[in-house]
């Protein structure tokens, strides 16, 4: 298998297992508060509810495929990462996970910062209300207009990627009258997965400034001599789905070590450390993810340690979780259609969406669980693979599970932890209609981006 890392992926391809599920659970009908969202639960009549609304009524208003994010749940875990992280350090939201503007004014509310990485996510944040000074812009390639986007509102900062951009936002904000606040991505040699990390002297990536062959200290000295900008610190990002805390240690290390020889050459100490995202987050029963406290915690002492060997003062540590705050809060609701039982092998469970709403599993062989929610079951468990209605023999939603094998077509199924890289990547392949984002709390259910309609691809279509 020939697939590679990649910042939303959930494991590498050395960690790959075929044919993950061995045995089936115990009970089928229980939902795993792992990989549920917190209000999800089975109601006395079998079927799944939400936020207090059940998942009958909620195909039956909203139709499916649709994606439910419980909005109480979404607002716990941001303040659980802003509390764990208190006032010495920053919380940014990964837009790049799922954003619309209701997310955006509970960001707002919640006290967290957020990422952007596009002209296109930059105006959502600013058309909700985000002020811009807690916005931080990414990106390996901004272009012109969008780096004079940002530094026109304001940005409260953009992480600089390459040398050709150091040059090209200095250059912006000066033209501007303005100094642009940056930081600048470095990668440190850490290959993060999500059992495993690797440290390496090289960085085969297209993100980011070397530390390695004082590529970094370079692209220090260049920023701090350009009047557009005022760097304020360094940023490293290693990877996703990450459980093991090792890789931001070596990474932690490494950086600070950059900012102990930015002291000693320019008699500077910057003031910011970001250590990125990347927190794992349980998509089946087999995942233990961290909490956010326990990151916390992790984090700082790693950074206070090396500051306090360094002799640093211990800069403001900020950090950019997207998966782990929006990614357990959402389930996409499917239909099932057709059932094709192959003798041996496995059955093949068709749902009425699939790799456009979720490319994940073909893309980076994502692992997902899956349930029966219009209703319990008592039927002995079946081996499935769920797929999708497109025209691809890799459009997969769930390569391994059981479900019931009474399953019919016209029941109900849910795939949980689908609030990161889903409805984000969801693509129109085979003209499909990108599936809603309905949110749902305290028996309410409310749509936040809407169903597209085959008007939406028609108007894109000039003719
Ligand atoms: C993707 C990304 C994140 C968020 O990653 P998650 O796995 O969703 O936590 C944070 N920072 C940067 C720079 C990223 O590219």
């Amino acid at each position: 298998m020939s697939r590679s890392a990649h910042p939303a992926g959930p494991r590498h391809a050395d960690v790959l297992t075929e044919g993950h599920y061995s045995a089936p659970p115990s009970d089928l009908n229980a939902l795993d508060p792992k990989v549920w969202a917190h209000t999800v639960t089975r109601t006395d009549d079998g079927v799944v509810s939400v936020g207090g609304v059940e998942v009958t009524t909620l195909a039956e208003e909203f139709g499916t495929p649709a994606y439910f994010l419980d909005e109480s749940d979404f607002r716990a875990r941001a303040r659980a990462w802003r509390t764990a992280f208190g006032h010495d350090a920053d919380v940014f939201y990964a837009g790049k996970a799922f954003l619309s503007r209701a997310v955006v004014r509970w960001l707002y509310e919640e006290g967290l910062n957020l990422d952007v990485c596009s002209g296109g996510e930059l105006v959502t944040a600013l058309s909700a209300g985000m002020p811009a000074d807690r916005i931080a812009f990414h990106g390996n390639n901004k272009s012109a207009e969008e780096i004079t986007a940002a530094v026109r509102a304001g940005v409260g900062r953009i992480v600089l990627d390459s040398f050709q951009e150091i040059v090209r936002v200095a250059h912006i904000a000066q033209s501007l009258g303005t100094r642009q606040r940056v930081q600048l991505r470095v990668t440190v040699g850490v290959e993060a997965h999500t059992h495993e990390f690797i440290a390496t002297a090289h960085e085969d990536q297209k993100f980011g400034i070397a530390l390695a062959d004082g590529q970094a200290a370079e692209a220090v000295r260049r920023a701090l001599s350009l009047d557009g900008l005022e760097l304020v610190g360094i940023h490293s990002h290693i990877g996703s789905q990450i459980f093991d805390m090792a890789g931001f240690e070596v990474a932690a290390r490494r950086v600070v070590a950059l900012l102990a020889a930015v002291r000693d050459e320019h008699g500077v100490e910057l003031p910011e450390i970001d250590l990125g995202g990347g927190l794992g987050i349980a998509y089946t029963s087999d995942d233990d993810p961290r909490e956010p406290h326990e990151i916390a915690k992790a984090l700082s002492e790693i950074v206070s340690r090396e500051c306090e060997a360094a002799k640093l003062r211990t800069p403001r540590i900020s950090v950019e979780p997207g998966r782990a705050i929006v990614g357990p809060t959402a389930f996409t609701l499917y239909e099932v259609g057709t059932i094709k039982p192959l003798e041996g092998l496995r059955t093949y469970v068709s749902v009425d969406g699939g790799m456009s709403d979720n490319i994940r599993t073909a893309l980076y062989d994502a692992e997902y669980s899956v349930a029966l929610v219009s209703r319990t079951s008592d039927a002995e468990p079946m081996l499935v693979r769920v797929v999708g209605k497109h025209c691809e023999s890799g459009d997969i939603v769930v390569k391994d599970a059981f479900l019931p094998s009474d399953l019919a077509p016209g029941d109900l199924l849910a795939v949980p932890a689908t609030g990161a890289y889903c409805r984000s990547m969801a693509s129109n392949y085979n003209h499909a209609l990108r599936p809603p984002v309905v949110a749902v709390n305290d028996g309410e259910a409310r749509v936040i981006v809407r169903r597209e309609t085959e008007d939406d691809l028609l108007r894109l279509d000039v003719g």
